[in-house]
């Protein structure tokens, strides 16, 4: 069994100091009942926590963490520029170095600005599409998740799904307004309301593979769809690429389903694990951001040289290879989780792409956020508290994907299906 006294003590100090004890929901650990765990270093793919538990990592800070924890290159970098000093509010030469990578990496980009989170990226990318198109209303998809901007929290997953909020107290009415909705992976609702709002709709905005309700891959067809109808109605396609951006493939999503987006927002992996985002785009629809155009953005600590330095540490050493050893090391755990679920009959269903993968119990298929809430929550939390005492650490919700690292190996995997296996088996004994 675990050890959880150091843990308990220091939540019951935080819930005094922070709502919740945290300073993000999904901490709270409150879908999955578990005490939240506290985290006290990590190396590679494996993380410990205060009272000294290890586990296998599938977490990864929610993303970024692509080449596993304390990587030295990445640490490496981080020292340097940290005794350079730690900002300056001025350009520095780092900027241009992770830009130029950024721009040669993924497609959609010829220009890019650098922000200090997804949220941040995403709810740029929306007002320079509204100046862009001088159109007001915008479209997302249900169970997407963009970050906390008040017009996008509508109908989202992620730690609004998992605390059951349909929506949140605080945003005005009229915020939201303007924000249509249409399930995911459904071209034909897109379509209808492009209809319903033809010439009036700036963007859609979409996750071109759905990672905060679960992981969820785009259907055939509807990406390329998606491009379709908003170029037919002089609408900009936004990919939000925060979590899939250089973790689906070397080309990010965009690269590995072909469809090329008008704006790309970008986080996480970018950042290496300190604070970052970014969204690019056309070149003639990004010189409309201030200073060469007159739509307005800014940030005291944008473009900071330790997170450009960890992002460039982290992106230029992302090889092809990388991608290999992701594509294997998720085939089998892919397969294994299908076996195990035979086994046992335990109705499973898997979703996978590239790295993320998500992971529903109920017999699927899952292609939107309807069949995502189909999944047995109560089993799910019963199955997190079983992982997490055999040492794999999990996402504490039923709607967040896992992640793989290029530190992960297949004795973790291997180690992570024996831990389920025994799971299983003891979920059956209860
Ligand atoms: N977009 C997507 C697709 C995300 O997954 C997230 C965060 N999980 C965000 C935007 C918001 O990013 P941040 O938490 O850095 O504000």
């Amino acid at each position: 069994m675990r050890k959880t006294e150091l843990s308990e003590k220091a939540f019951k100090e935080a819930v005094n100091l922070m709502p919740g004890g945290v300073n993000s929901p999904v901490r709270a650990f409150k879908s999955v009942d578990v005490p939240p765990i506290f985290m006290k270093k990590g190396q590679g793919s494996h993380i410990v926590d205060i009272d000294g538990n290890e586990y296998i990592d599938y977490v990864l800070s929610w993303g970024p963490l692509i080449l596993g924890h304390a990587e030295p290159r990445v640490v490496e970098a981080i020292q340097q520029a940290a005794v350079s000093g730690t900002s300056f509010g001025t350009p520095t030469l780092m900027e241009n170095k992770l830009a130029e990578l950024v721009i040669e990496r993924v497609p959609s980009i010829e220009m890019v600005r650098f922000v200090n989170s997804g949220t941040e990226a995403t709810m740029s990318a929306l007002r320079l599409a509204r100046g862009y198109t001088k159109r007001d209303k915008i479209l997302k998809l249900e169970g997407s998740y963009h970050g906390h901007d008040d017009a996008l929290l509508v109908k989202v997953g992620s730690g609004v799904a998992t605390l059951g909020l349909p929506d949140s107290p605080g945003v005005p009415k009229k915020t939201t307004e303007n924000t249509l909705v249409a399930p995911y992976n459904d071209l034909n609702a897109v379509i209808e309301i492009f209809n319903q709002y033809a010439g009036e709709i700036a963007a859609v905005i979409v996750e071109p593979v759905a990672g905060n309700m679960g992981v969820i891959p785009p259907v055939k067809g509807f990406l390329e769809g998606l491009r379709a109808v908003t170029q037919q109605d002089g609408a900009l396609l936004i990919f939000d690429e925060v979590m899939s951006g250089f973790r689906v493939g070397y080309h990010s999503a965009q690269g590995y389903y072909n469809v090329i987006p008008d704006l790309t927002c970008l986080g996480k992996v970018i950042g290496g694990g300190v604070p970052v985002g970014a969204y690019g785009g056309k070149r003639e629809i990004m010189e409309m951001m201030a200073p060469s155009g007159s739509v307005y953005q800014a940030g005291t600590l944008s473009g900071n040289p330790i997170a450009m330095a960890a992002g460039f540490a982290t992106l230029s050493n992302l090889t092809k290879e990388a991608y290999l050893h992701f594509e294997s090391l998720g085939d089998t755990l892919e397969k294994g989780i299908r076996s195990l679920s035979k086994s046992h009959n335990i109705p499973i269903t898997v979703n996978r792409a590239g790295s993320m993968i998500g992971m529903f119990f109920n017999e699927g298929p899952v292609t939107n956020y309807q069949q995502s809430k189909a999944s047995d929550t109560v089993f799910f939390s019963n199955y997190y508290r079983e992982m997490a005492n055999r040492g794999i650490f999990l996402p504490p919700s039923q709607f967040e994907g896992i992640f793989l690292s290029t530190a992960h190996s297949l004795a973790d995997i291997e180690q992570t299906l024996d831990a389920m296996e025994s799971s299983f088996q003891a979920l059956k004994n209860e």
